[in-house]
């Protein structure tokens, strides 16, 4: 089966930022594949290089089998882009958006469908400026399939919403695929990007630090999970680190955070706060995720 996109040893530097640093990967027919990592990583520039909108320095880059710079034309008719800064005139109607939009393309599928699709059949007058966040960012996914593009782009798309319309939002991209499209899917959350993604490639200073399955990557880190606590008052945090089974030991807005692994790791981590003395609260813990394995190839924490 051929790959969607194909990437090879691509660099973009930016003056001295070498935003982009050495990076290859393969999207398949069909998944959702996830660029993550935090701000400032790379992604933006990696997928606005993807899609030719930005020329490389070095590497090559090929979409549906099209270089995307010298068939630039070419694959626009054949992909969808939501980007992150995308911005509409505050005048233009909702329905004047997609029409504009649809001129752009030789192969259109009719918005009216579109509109409904996504919830927007009732703003179909309304000016852009009057909308709110939510049907904002629905209306940049419309016009991103106004061209019934067999390549989606979506970069951070549920950044500034709340956590109800976050939620209905992955629903639409699981419906974007299921449409049988290629969703390429850009974001800093990692809770989404395990959430929706098939694969995906973890970026960080430009350069690709884990690439695999969510559960493969969560997999790698051997089982670990967390104990969190809330200590109010001394914690012995030397004698934790050397347990056996604890990796990192850290604190966290009044929390402290054991990471480790093994069948009496938390069991461990429990006695000796006991046998210490130590008053703690709220302990709870937590299975190991993306962060963890940001964490692991890191020794940062990408929420930061
Ligand atoms: P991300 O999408 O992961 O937040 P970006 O691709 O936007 O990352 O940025 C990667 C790096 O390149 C950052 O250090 C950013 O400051 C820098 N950068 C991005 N765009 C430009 C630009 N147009 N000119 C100069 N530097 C840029």
């Amino acid at each position: 089966m051929q790959s969607v996109i194909e990437v090879s040893n691509l660099r973009k530097r930016y003056g001295s930022t070498l935003a982009v640093d050495d990076i290859s990967l393969t999207v398949q027919p069909g998944e959702i594949f996830g660029i993550l990592g935090p701000n400032g990583a790379g992604k933006s520039t990696l997928v606005e290089t993807i899609v030719g909108l930005r020329q490389p320095d070095a590497g090559a880059v090929r979409v549906l089998g099209l270089d995307p710079q010298r068939e630039h034309n070419r694959l626009v008719q054949r992909i969808g882009i939501q980007l992150q800064h995308a911005a509409l005139p505050d005048r233009l109607a909702v329905w004047e958006a997609l029409d504009l939009f649809a001129s752009f393309y030789v192969r259109t599928t009719p918005w009216q469908p579109l509109l409904e699709a996504w919830g927007l059949a009732e703003k179909r007058n309304t000016l852009f400026a009057n909308l709110s966040g939510g049907q904002k960012q629905r209306l940049f996914i419309a016009l991103a399939l106004v061209n019934d593009p067999e390549v989606v782009f979506l970069d951070e798309l549920t950044t500034g919403l709340d956590p109800q319309a976050r939620r209905a939002t992955w629903d639409l991209v699981q419906r974007i695929r299921s449409q049988g499209k290629t969703v390429v899917l850009v974001t800093h959350f990692m809770d989404e990007a395990q959430f929706l993604c098939d694969r995906l490639a973890i970026i960080d200073a430009g350069r690709v630090i884990a690439l695999d399955t969510p559960a493969n990557l969560v997999r790698g880190l051997d089982g670990g999970s967390r104990v969190i606590f809330a200590a109010n008052g001394a914690t012995p945090l030397q004698a934790l680190r050397a347990l056996p089974g604890v990796s990192q030991v850290e604190r966290s807005q009044g929390d402290v955070i054991v990471s480790g692994r093994g069948d009496t790791f938390v069991s461990d981590v429990v006695a000796l706060l006991a046998a210490s003395g130590s008053p703690f609260q709220n302990l709870r813990t937590e299975q190991a995720d993306l962060e963890d394995v940001f964490m692991a190839r890191t020794g940062r924490r990408l929420r930061d």
